[in-house]
């Protein structure tokens, strides 16, 4: 049996989410190895509260200052900070060697850079904070130091994955992807689709946005952006394939032939026990895969037609620059108005094409450059988005007999 190693000191950017509540698990799981010692939230103070009294974090942020003096008036010992500068302040704490980024969209990208810069340990669900800024970040880690791991489930599959071979030695990695809600649903009855029905995931309970992606597959796409800038694969050496039982997250294939891929439960916390513990293996009392119970392990092809956010991901990674940032952006700004019923189910990948197609590609050499495109794209979005609207009056209207 291995020593507990020293104690390993956390940022927590999220911890309201539900990355932050398999964190927090994991944390508590194993209260001699991890410690909380900052975390964010939104605004969600009825979750972020106990989790203060739980964990006793010296930092804290919020989005709001009324929110933040509210934290500090029930935990007078805690320094509160609010906003952008709340995020930042969380990430660079001097005492934290992880930071653990668990915020959904790209205001998780400043932090997470700033922690970077520092060299300090960034183990990342937040993909979108690559997708928006994947070069300039991975270049402040090499010159910092600092090691990027990934959270996201797939990453972490091939993050073991790869560590059978060489650089050199990989021909091309798969990614997994369950196929979201509306695999085999009838592709015609697309603009029916609401938002309950986006929402049901088949395989994995997570947070709204991410649902959503994973419906509409804009999800894996963005995981194939993670994927070449954390792992230094180009696109078209990435491939995604369906799997709808989501037990083998994603494989490696070597230029032998040989295809190596990673099984375990659909519960984040065995990506974050990775993260947190690599590149040692610690024992969990989590429950493991039962073997002969799984049942069938099915992969299927990809439909492209069903799934057109994926070939508008390969072709914004393929133009780079500001192109990813702006897909991204477009597609925050999208999912948000599906969900919040202004757009039909469609509208949320037309909206990305549509700002795309408005966009001029510039190069991206910096986070500021990232940030500045995210920014165009968010008001080009707001722009767009009355054209998308489902008229309001046909959404809402009652249904009076003639
Ligand atoms: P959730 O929606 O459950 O949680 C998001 C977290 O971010 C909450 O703590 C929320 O705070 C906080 N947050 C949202 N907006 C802001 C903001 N403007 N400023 C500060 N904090 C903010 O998302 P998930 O936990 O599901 O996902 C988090 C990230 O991890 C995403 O990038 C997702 O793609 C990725 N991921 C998630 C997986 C999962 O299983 N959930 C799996 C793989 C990747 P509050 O609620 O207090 O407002
Ligand atoms: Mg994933």
């Amino acid at each position: 049996m291995k020593e507990a190693g020293p104690l390993k000191r956390i940022a927590l950017l999220g911890a309201t989410g539900s990355i932050g509540d398999s964190a927090l698990s994991v944390v508590s799981h194993f209260p001699e190895r991890f410690a909380i010692v900052s975390m964010s939230a939104g605004s969600n103070l009825e979750k972020l509260l106990p989790a203060i009294a739980a964990h006793r974090p010296k930092v804290v942020s919020v989005t709001t200052r009324e929110d933040a003096a509210r934290v500090r008036r029930e935990f007078p010992g805690v320094s509160v900070g609010f906003g952008a500068q709340g995020l930042v302040d969380v990430a660079t704490l001097p005492e934290a060697d992880v930071v653990l980024g668990g915020i959904v969209g790209s205001v998780g990208l400043a932090p997470a850079y700033e922690a970077v810069k520092l060299g300090k340990t960034l183990a990342l669900a937040n993909k979108e904070t690559l997708v928006v800024a994947g070069e300039p970040l991975m270049a402040a880690a090499r010159a910092s130091g600092a090691a990027v791991l990934p959270v996201d489930s797939e990453h972490c599959a091939l993050h073991q994955a790869l560590r059978a071979g060489t650089h050199a030695e990989v021909k091309r990695l798969v990614l997994t992807a369950s196929g979201g809600p509306f695999r085999t649903r009838d592709f015609a009855t697309f603009p029916a689709i609401t938002v309950d029905d986006a929402l049901r995931h088949p395989t994995w309970k997570m947070g709204p946005k991410i649902t959503i992606d994973s419906a509409t597959m804009m999800n894996k796409g963005l995981e194939v952006i993670e994927a070449r800038w954390l792992f230094d694969v180009p696109g078209p050496q990435i491939d995604v394939v369906l799997h709808p039982q989501s037990i083998v997250h994603s494989m490696v294939e070597f230029v032998d032939g040989s295809v190596l891929a990673q099984m375990s439960p659909n519960d984040m916390r065995f990506p974050i026990l990775y993260a947190l513990t690599y590149p040692d293996r610690i024992p969990t009392p989590l429950p493991g895969l039962n073997l002969t119970s799984l049942g069938n392990l099915e992969f299927f092809p990809m439909e492209p037609t069903r799934y057109p956010a994926v070939g508008l991901v390969y072709a914004a990674l393929e133009t780079g620059g500001s192109a990813p940032a702006v897909l991204n952006a477009a597609n925050e700004i999208a999912v948000q108005a599906f969900l919040d019923g202004r757009i039909p189910y469609p509208a949320i990948v037309e909206m990305v094409a549509r700002v795309l197609g408005r966009h001029r590609v510039v190069g991206v050499t910096s986070v500021a450059d990232a940030l500045e495109a995210d920014a165009w794209a968010r008001r080009e979005a707001a722009a767009i988005l009355p054209l998308l609207e489902t008229s309001p009056r046909a959404a809402t209207a009652p249904a009076f007999p003639a």
